[in-house]
């Protein structure tokens, strides 16, 4: 996944991005305005069927980000060991070295005095000394330059603000408009803000799949009921790590990814994962290593966020990134990421078929396993069983295609509805032969329900001997 922005804006470049691996486009809501998105969208759908791929996009709202008002002189330089204030009343351009305003008329309610504040990605700290009235009176810990609109963290969680604001719900509208396959949920709470963001996105027409980005620490206190209310959870690396402390971060993200794939869910891994190529065209070993063990760890998908939307290599970046993908895939996943099932009962008829093609398909020479389907919900049962076999996902559904994108080890491939006389296997083998994706002879297994054209209904699976077209 890459992140668009004035360094992709060309469709060359998105062409390039695409061909270099990119399977997902996230656009930022929190940077541009609906005309960017509105053109982003339109150009990188353009660019993905040029390239005759399938590419799926995703809205990321802003959220709550909470963050300093203006300055005089745009910017101030704080000393450690200097008293500096946050003050939600102050005029929203009259910030100085003595302090600022805030866009959070609570901060002083959830704050109190010992409470260490965070700015700027954490590279500033402040050491909460009193509250007087709504200001709220700081010493710096550490210092540095603090220039407009940098954002605000408290260590270990706690600002008030709810999850969905204003612009978060016109976004919501315009990721609807859009046809967005993916909307993603910032600073979620808890399952209610999911939900809530899906009833407004459904509301809207919205017909992607919700992601619910975990970088605060309520979230991580609340994460079985968003795993729950969510289709997909993004381990949002760089606000967590600043509101957690970034020593813990690397087993939460572990914890994250494990508990999601358990729950049959899809886990997205994002934030500072080849952070150097903004300015450089190669990825530093840490970050190879970082990419790699996302991977290892079994997370669906590692996203760029300023590499592509601002860096100087964004074609670079997403080839360095897919290269480092397919190196770590080589090598099996841990056990025991699947949910336990002895004692256990499947949900649905085609969870428990793509479960039995899964043990069919790593105890026989197969060479790839079809899945006719029409949400894609049996691909997704299936990959999140280890396995190194192609998943292959035929549906007449372009929305589908671009969904099942993300479900790691799935790959969409266009299947029409049926319009001639033929026999289903007959039309399943020539779309193999004729993508190459298995040969006469070969034995494939093909899941599918009695009727084509319904969603769950998949009821059978059968292993078939590809044979050559007759
Ligand atoms: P952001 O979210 O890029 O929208 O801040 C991801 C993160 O915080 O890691
Ligand atoms: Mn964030």
């Amino acid at each position: 996944m890459a992140t668009l922005g004035p360094a992709t804006d060309h469709k060359k470049t998105l062409r390039k991005m695409i061909d270099a691996g990119l399977d997902v486009a996230r656009l930022n809501f929190s940077h541009g305005d609906a005309a960017d998105h509105r053109r982003r969208a339109q150009e990188l759908r353009a660019a993905a069927e040029k390239c005759q791929r399938d590419v799926g996009l995703l809205g990321d709202l802003q959220g709550p980000k909470i963050r300093v008002q203006r300055f005089r002189d745009r910017a101030v330089e704080l000393t450690d060991g200097a008293s500096f204030f946050l003050d939600s009343s102050l005029g929203l351009e009259d910030g100085t070295e003595e302090g600022v305003g805030v866009a959070l008329d609570t901060l002083h309610e959830d704050v109190e005095p010992g409470d260490t504040l965070l700015l700027n990605d954490g590279m500033i700290s402040l050491h909460v000394d009193r509250i007087e009235g709504t200001r709220v009176q700081t010493t710096v810990v550490n210092g540095g330059i603090l220039s407009n609109h940098k954002g605000i963290n408290k260590k270990g969680g706690g600002l008030s603000a709810p999850a969905l604001t204003d612009v978060d719900r016109e976004n919501i509208k315009l990721a609807a408009e859009l046809e967005m396959d993916f909307l993603a949920v910032s600073f979620v709470r808890d399952g209610n803000d999911v939900r809530e963001a899906r009833r407004l996105f459904e509301e809207a027409g919205g017909k992607g799949l919700i992601v619910a980005k975990i970088e605060r620490v309520e979230a991580i206190e609340e994460i079985d009921s968003i795993i729950d209310a969510a289709d997909i959870v993004m381990v949002a690396r760089g606000d967590l790590g600043v509101e957690m402390g970034y020593a813990e971060l690397t087993g939460i993200q572990k914890k994250l990814i494990r508990k999601t794939r358990k729950a049959s869910k899809i886990v997205i891994t994002a934030t500072q994962m080849m952070e150097s190529m903004i300015q450089n065209p190669i990825p530093t070993r840490a970050e190879v290593s970082d990419v790699s063990n996302a991977v290892m760890d079994g997370t669906d998908a590692v996203m760029l966020s300023g590499e592509t939307a601002v860096g100087r290599y964004p074609v670079k970046a997403v080839r360095a990134m897919a290269e480092v993908c397919k190196g770590a895939e080589k090598y099996p996943l841990p056990e025991g990421l699947t949910r336990h099932r002895i004692g256990d009962y499947f949900e649905r008829v085609d969870e428990a078929i793509a479960m039995a093609v899964m043990y069919t398909a790593n105890h026989l020479k197969v060479t790839a396993i079809i899945a006719l389907t029409e949400s894609g919900s049996t691909a997704r049962w299936m990959s999140r069983i280890r396995s190194d076999i192609p998943i292959y996902a035929l549906t007449p559904h372009a929305a589908t295609s671009r969904r099942v994108t993300i479900y790691r080890g799935v790959i969409p491939v266009h299947f029409g509805a049926d319009q001639s006389e033929l026999e289903p296997y007959r039309r399943v083998f020539d779309t193999l032969l004729l993508r190459k994706l298995a040969r006469a002879g070969d034995y494939v297994i093909v899941t599918k329900g009695d009727v084509e054209g319904v969603s769950g209904g998949t009821n059978s699976m059968t292993v078939v001997q590809v044979t050559e077209a007759g």
